[in-house]
């Protein structure tokens, strides 16, 4: 029985005439042995320009979206020229490109009418990319003999309007995907989906957050129940730590799915961090692999990776985060202050990334991005205006610019003295952890150090674990409490 396979390609892998020859190649061996779902992202820098040219019509700058029309369209040109034989494919994209084109242009003329850009504005502007890349591609595919099709994913994947990051809904998602990509899938066709798009119930586009073509592959495989979600980037897979910031970092073989998603959380941007949910569910391994190195090194996630000699797997940084404290020697006489607290973060709709514990009894902290910081602040003045009129509180203030650290590793539950090598490591080098955090799950240590020392830290740390040795610490035997 032939299994089913859904192909993700990041905005690297269909960068450039070069990238687009080798995603072909890639999708043409693996529809030699599987049923095969594409699903591409932007071009490289795709999504960025539209953002940004969107951002400049609302405060009142014409000149980027002109300038970024004439780029986009070179751009994409240049990959039909060099690889659509066939003149009549080549024109359809060219109209295809530019009806787009034309209605990023009518979008931001009205973005600079109106002076504001709404998050369904942006929405329909930055989901433009997308559209331009599937058709492009499945063209490519067609060139290189491979039977392909687009799909504007709005046609098939549902979700709530929380626009810039919106949700799926399964129930409704599922069946318009199965009805639409059975049917191209039984014939032989490889549909090539629009990653990051979606729409409502009522047909108004959203996306899923930026990254989150991941996201609309692991939708789509748990909806058609594949064997397998392939995610193929410009790395070998997961590494044991971003490669820009640790340049012997290795790629790890295996990952769970609760590591993976702990990673992704963390700022591995390797994954959309909700990627691993609907793969969870349906028990869909997920493999991440280079496309300009398939037969590399790659990572696999599953449910239960195999046991191995190494406690912590991998390190991720989340940036650009603040810290923010609620204090006072009379705070915790007063009843459900914690309660309070989070409920003033709460409502203005910001997600704490975590609540620290290096804090003394009379004192709360938690972490929150730093652009957050001035709203945040202004609710919890309100909600504790008695508290500080009072002297309860003291004061409540921020610490910026700082960074969260997360070690990962589902075996360090069971594995003594893994924080004790973790301080040690960062006390050698001097660097100041301002707080201990509790993850989100107990796979991970997180620290809060400042963002100057980032990058040192998760070297230093990397170091202490002898992460660049991962080949030799897979075929350990695994350390037990
Ligand atoms: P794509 O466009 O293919 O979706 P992304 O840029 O979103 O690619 O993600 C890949 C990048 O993630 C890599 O180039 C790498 O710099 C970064 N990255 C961060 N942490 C990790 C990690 N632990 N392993 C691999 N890559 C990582
Ligand atoms: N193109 C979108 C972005 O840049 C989605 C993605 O790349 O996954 O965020
Ligand atoms: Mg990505």
């Amino acid at each position: 029985m032939t299994s089913m396979r859904v192909l993700k390609f990041g905005g690297t892998s269909v960068g450039s005439t070069d990238a687009f020859a080798r995603v072909a190649d890639i999708v043409r061996k693996a529809h030699e042995e599987d049923k095969v779902v594409v699903v591409t992202s932007a071009m490289s820098g795709v999504t960025d320009a539209l953002i940004r040219a969107a951002k400049a019509a609302a405060a009142g700058d014409e000149t980027p979206y002109r300038d970024t029309r004439n780029e986009l369209l070179v751009k994409h040109q240049i990959v039909a020229g060099q690889l659509i034989e066939d003149g009549m494919e080549r024109a359809a994209i060219s109209r295809l490109l530019d009806d787009k084109l034309r209605e990023f242009e009518r979008l931001c003329q009205s973005i600079y009418v109106l002076g504001e850009l709404t998050a369904r504005g942006l929405d329909v502007v930055s989901g433009l990319g997308e559209q331009m890349a599937a058709p492009l591609l499945a063209a490519v595919l067609r060139s290189a003999g491979i039977r392909a099709e687009a799909v504007d994913a709005r046609e098939i994947i549902v979700t709530d309007d929380t626009f810039g990051a919106a949700n799926p809904i399964l129930d409704l998602t599922c069946p318009r995907v199965q009805e639409k990509i059975r049917p191209l899938l039984e014939e032989g066709i490889v549909p090539v989906v629009t990653g990051f798009i979606a729409a409502t119930r009522e047909g108004i586009t959203t996306t899923l957050g930026r990254g989150g073509s991941d996201y609309s592959a692991s939708i789509l495989a748990a909806c058609l129940n594949a064997d397998e979600v392939q995610i193929w980037t410009d790395v070998n897979g997961v590494l044991t730590a971003d490669p820009r910031i640790v340049p012997d970092a290795r790629t790890l073989p295996e990952l769970s799915y609760v590591e993976a998603a702990e990673l992704a959380y963390f700022g591995a941007k390797v994954l959309h961090p909700k990627t691993i949910l609907p793969a969870v569910e349906r028990d869909i391994p997920i493999r991440v692999l280079n496309t300009f190195d398939p037969e590399g090194p790659n990572t696999r996630i599953v449910r239960k990776p195999r046991p191995v000699g190494t406690p912590v797997k991998a390190i991720a940084v989340i940036r650009d985060l603040a810290l923010v404290t609620v204090e006072g020697r009379g705070m915790m006489g007063v009843p459900g202050i914690a309660a309070r607290t989070f409920g003033a973060v709460a409502r203005t709709g910001v997600s704490v990334l975590m609540i620290s514990q290096a804090s003394s009894e009379q004192s709360i902290c938690f972490v929150i991005p730093a652009v957050d910081v001035d709203k945040v602040i202004a609710s919890l003045h309100e909600e504790m205006e008695r508290e500080l009129r009072r002297g309860y509180i003291d004061r409540i203030w921020s610490q910026d610019h700082i960074v969260i650290i997360a070690v990962v590793g589902a075996a360090m539950r069971g594995t003594p003295g893994i924080s004790a090598r973790v301080f040690g490591a960062l006390g050698e080098a001097g660097i100041n952890v301002i707080a201990i955090a509790q993850g989100s799950s107990e796979v991970n240590i997180s620290l809060v150090v400042a963002a100057d020392q980032a990058d040192e830290a998760v070297r230093r740390i990397h170091n202490a674990f002898e992460l660049h040795r991962v080949e030799a610490l897979w075929n350990l035997p695994a350390e037990t409490s």
